[in-house]
């Protein structure tokens, strides 16, 4: 015999060990580089990389999931010719990255930055950059994930910087940026406001103070008015009371006003409509440190839910406090600065933060003897979503973009994208509709530096390009290293209105800026050359060889075809894009989206690192390998969280599994047979029905997985996969183990086709476990599955399919009928009848699988009709005629109507007024379901009892031949005991063949086996 033509394979797969060597030979082989040359000048998938943030030095499981469904698409995209970018990209600038450096140097505030020098915090920032992206991209390698590493783009380059400002100076000249002055979400630890679509998400359980304050009437001797509050710092502020001037208001015995209807049970001495309160006036509950005139005004909000009733207003407290500053000509008072702690104008508060200034005031309170009551308030509150701080309102002066003309025009953008799952699509929608004002700027160091510089003759200059810079610098351009701080800020320009030097302001911008514009700033968007490795510029010099390409390219790739992230970023960076490419060309950025949940553990709880049950993706990869977690990445429908850990991956192993013993058992017996197929003969001419059915059924299979991707949903691949490995390995090579034991071509031939091609649709999910496979089972085709495209094959024949659906569907209904009757599986059965459905030429079949003598087709009269009135529904519609009813139903004496109705006692009765229970008759087991029913005859004769014990030897024959680690292809004797003699006589044949026996003994009282 010639050496065996395919590789053994071991009893299970080493996934981590075969994993690493295919890397390796992917390297060496050069096949990514190969798949590209091969795809070259095919048709264009154009696919846009949403950047991760490169302030981490280890890949997360999070970013594994995202990461592996692009990588699954493009791969699949891949198989089908089309030529790709593989673009990564990361963003590496803006606060994430600066929150790192400040922890790694212990650096607290503002000022401790600015002490220690904004050129080396610049070049920290950088370091971390650097260090983040090589371990991101080591990550994303051990992953499998397929792209252009080293061509990445960085948001920080200075080319991406230009792009922004162009985009700015565009919304500048159409009149949308302006300065405002507001009321924001401020970030007291990072000093920076924070905008509205960084604050989803960011809500968190917390319990603050509940305090319940007196403001004395002025008017009114020994009159109070009540407030609630649950940020104590915010009291010094206070400038105004509101009331709801329709709600009514009672005055208690005590002298307390609240709002009558909050407290029903109470007793009020005097009531008013709460317009009548109006005008009062009343001292503040810190009228010794700020003078302001504190007075009652109407506020149709002012909520009954909660509270007195009476609304504590702080206009430099709170957006809505500070709109009605403006709208009834209220003092705003600001009491905390940057840092939020209180100015110095606060006295004895001055230099306390808004928690440390919390207690003491609650203390000042009672003191002067305001102090209704002080308690705990649970509540969701935002805090910043870097540094996790309580987040507070200040008022503060920030740029922003104005969306009143966008608006609709993002909303009809977006109505061009097709999104996955929609309601995705209409959570954009939803976020258009009430998005306010983009809030662009931040008080911070490491980020995009803003181009304004306000004159004070009135007119803004807004720099659109490093030239424009330059032409208009009036010094610093010698030391400009990088369009950054500090650099940056030590170039004034010339006002193009007066000709007076001007500056900078010293903001950056939000970090969704860089993102958004990726689509424009990758592509060479109105770029008149093509400059090679253009792209490394500024902070991404040496970083990356990425080109910068021309405008022709952009056309030619713009908009994407395909971008897929997580749900949070449609107010993120689908968002941001969407709103750039919309003020640049009108357009979406993109043609569809797949969006996604979140992942959770196991148990269905968030990971958080100090619960102690996040999984780094450097563990998984040993413990499970990656082939296993992107199993579990892409079965899992988008619209769900995921659930990810070591329990489900188990269960994807047990998977995988049944699919490498499919391949295992392929491989050993074509290897005893010298099996030697040529990939020229891939598509067999199948004669026998089964070949023909697993044929057409591995067609069917490629056509509804080919459909699933081209859905973009991964998880309708992975049902498809194991519904057809449930037919491959439970049906095909079941039904076919004899003909593989005498070494059939046309089996083997059959199942290496089905084989080779299911590793073709799975390439794309795993990639590391099919190319394996696919180097043992093809000898003589591409090297590499991912290299072999994608199958082309004729429509499968849905008939033939369906037949043996239906013969499957008969024996799994037989097995269940089996199931229940407690005779073991391997005890041959007299009868089985079926009803229902035809078997046409499939009965010898289904009596095999189901060890029975004979099939019948008719009516299965072994089922017994038993109804029962539902009590619950039928009781009270009969009333008294319920017992007449019961009574016939128990007798039997009832007809059965189609429909699921019923008749009895002369009453029609609907299929939600009783309790149906088809069992078997004595003697039988009765199995039904989509309108078929089978029966199995449970009667046992001698005859059948012997065949039974025949089974029986059989299988003790076959796990002793693998206990004693026999190859398949080892002949032996057997010896049976005694008292089996009358079995041996009649069924000794038999028994031999099945166990590859030379020889038969009867002797002794043991089962005994040797080799031959
Ligand atoms: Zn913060
Ligand atoms: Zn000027």
């Amino acid at each position: 015999m010639r050496e065996p033509i395919f590789q053994p394979l071991p009893d299970k797969p080493d996934h981590p060990g075969l994993e690493r060597e295919m890397l390796e030979r992917w390297e060496a082989e050069g096949t990514f580089a190969k798949l590209r040359e091969q795809n070259s000048g095919g048709p264009r998938f154009s696919f846009i990389d949403g950047p991760v943030t490169a302030n981490r030095f280890s890949l997360g499981v999070h970013t594994a999931w995202g990461r592996t469904l692009k990588d699954v698409f493009q791969r699949y995209k891949a198989l089908r010719g089309f030529e790709q970018r593989y673009q990564n990209g990361f963003d590496s600038q803006g606060l994430w990255i600066e929150v790192g450096v400040e922890r790694e140097l212990g650096l607290n505030s503002k000022r401790e930055i600015e002490e220690f020098g904004l050129e080396e915090f610049a070049r920290r920032c950088r370091d971390v950059v650097v260090r983040s992206s090589e371990a991101l991209t080591r990550g994303s390698v051990r992953l499998g994930q397929w792209m252009d590493w080293g061509r990445d783009y960085l948001t920080f380059s200075d080319t991406n910087i230009e792009y922004v400002w162009r985009m700015l100076k565009s919304v500048h000249e159409r009149d949308w940026l302006y300065l405002g002055h507001r009321s924001t979400e401020w970030c007291p630890r990072c000093g920076t406001s924070i905008s509205q679509h960084e604050l989803i998400g960011s809500y968190v359980d917390r319990a603050d103070p509940s305090l319940f304050v007196r403001f004395p009437l002025l008017e009114r001797q020994g009159e109070y008015l009540v407030v609630w509050t649950t940020t104590p710092w915010t009291l010094p502020a206070n400038v105004a009371a509101a009331v709801n001037p329709e709600a009514e208001y009672g005055r208690r015995a005590n002298g307390e006003w609240v709002a009558v209807g909050r407290y029903p049970d109470e007793r009020f001495e005097e009531k008013r409509p709460g317009a009548e309160l109006v005008g009062w006036t009343y001292r503040g509950p810190f009228d010794d440190i700020t003078q302001v005139e504190h007075r009652v005004i109407a506020w149709d909000d002012v909520s009954l839910d909660d509270g007195t009733g009476v609304v504590h207003i702080a206009p430099g407290c709170g957006t809505e406090d500070f709109e009605l500053a403006q709208v009834h000509g209220l003092e705003v008072v600001q009491p905390v600065d940057e840092a939020g702690r209180f100015y110095d104008g606060f006295g004895w508060l001055h230099g306390l933060s808004t928690t440390e200034a919390a207690e003491q005031i609650i203390g000042n309170l009672e003191e002067k003897g305001v102090l209704v009551e002080a308690g705990l308030h649970e509540h969701r509150y935002p805090e910043c979503w870097r540094c996790h701080t309580p987040l507070i309102f200040r008022i503060a002066d920030d740029w922003f973009i104005s969306v009143r003309e966008l608006r609709q025009q993002m909303l009809d953008a977006n109505a061009t994208v097709e999104w996955t799952p929609e309601y995705m699509g209409k959570r954009m929608d939803d976020w258009l509709r009430n998005m306010g004002d983009w809030n662009i700027s931040r008080r911070r160091y490491y980020g995009l530096p803003l181009p304004f510089y306000p004159c004070s003759c009135g007119h803004l200059n807004v720099i659109g390009s490093r030239r424009e810079l330059e032409e208009r610098a009036v010094a610093g351009l010698e030391q400009l290293e990088e369009l950054r701080r500090p650099w940056i800020d030590r170039v004034p320009v010339r006002c193009a209105e007066c000709g007076k030097p001007v500056e900078r302001i010293k903001e950056v911008g939000d970090v969704w800026l860089d993102a958004g514009i990726v689509p424009f700033s990758t592509l060479g968007w109105q770029n008149d050359e093509w400059v090679p490795e253009g792209y490394g510029t500024g902070a991404a010099k040496g970083l990356t060889t990425a080109d910068l390409p021309d405008h022709a390219y952009w056309e030619t790739w713009f908009p994407a075809d395909w971008v897929s992230e997580m749900r949070e970023q449609i107010r993120l960076w689908f968002y941001s894009q969407l709103f750039m490419s919309v003020v640049l060309t009108g357009q979406a950025p993109f043609r569809r989206v797949l969006g996604y949940e979140k992942m959770l553990d196991e148990s269905g709880r968030e990971m958080h690192a100090s619960w102690g049950n996040t999984i780094p993706a450097e563990d998984a990869f040993e413990r499970m390998g990656a082939d296993v977690m992107r199993w579990q990445f892409a079965a899992q429908p988008p619209d769900r969280n995921l659930l990810f850990g070591f329990g489900p991956a188990d269960e994807v192993k047990r998977k995988l599994l049944t699919f490498w013993h499919s391949v295992k058992f392929f491989v050993d017996y074509a290897n005893i047979a010298d099996f030697r197929p040529t990939w020229e003969g891939l598509e067999p001419e199948a004669v026998e029905p089964l070949d023909r059915w697993l044929v057409e059924r591995t067609r069917a299979f490629l056509a509804d997985a080919a459909a699933g991707y081209e859905r973009w949903l991964s998880p309708d691949v992975m049902r498809d996969f194991e519904v057809y490995l449930d037919d491959l390995s439970n049906w095909y090579i079941r039904r076919s183990r004899r003909r593989f034991w005498d070494g059939e071509e046309g089996a083997l031939r059959v199942l290496w086709y089905a084989l080779v091609q299911s590793l073709r649709v799975l390439a794309p999910i795993l990639p590391f476990l099919t190319d394996h496979l696919w180097r043992t089972l093809v000898v003589d085709g591409p090297e590499s599955v991912h290299l072999a495209g994608w199958p082309d094959v004729s429509e499968p024949d849905r008939a033939l399919l369906d037949e043996i659906a239906a013969v499957r569907r008969v024996v799994e209904l037989g097995r269940q009928a089996r199931s229940t009757s407690g005779i073991k599986l391997r005890q041959p059965l007299r009868r089985l009848v079926v009803e229902g459905t035809s078997l046409d030429g499939h009965l010898e079949e289904v009596a095999d699988e189901l060890r029975v003598k004979d099939v019948e087709l008719g009516p299965v009269e072994a089922v017994q009709l038993r109804v029962k009135p539902n009590l619950p529904v039928l009781g009270p519609k009969l009333g008294r005629e319920l017992g007449a009813v019961r009574e016939a139903l128990a007798a039997g004496e009832f007809e059965e109507l189609p429909d699921g109705r019923f008749l009895a006692a002369g009453r029609e009765l609907e299929p939600d007024e009783v309790l149906v229970e088809r069992g078997g008759r004595e003697g039988w087991a009765v199995a039904s379901g989509d309108g078929v029913t089978v029966a199995l005859d449970l009667g046992l004769d001698d005859e059948l009892v012997l065949e039974g014990e025949a089974y029986e030897l059989i299988h003790l024959a076959n796990s002793l031949r693998k206990e004693r680690g026999l190859e398949l292809t080892d002949r032996i004797v057997l010896t049976v005991p005694e008292a089996q003699r009358e079995l041996a006589d009649r069924h000794g044949d038999w028994i031999s063949r099945e166990v590859l026996a030379t020889e038969l003994r009867v002797a002794g009282d043991e089962l005994l086996l040797e080799k031959s």
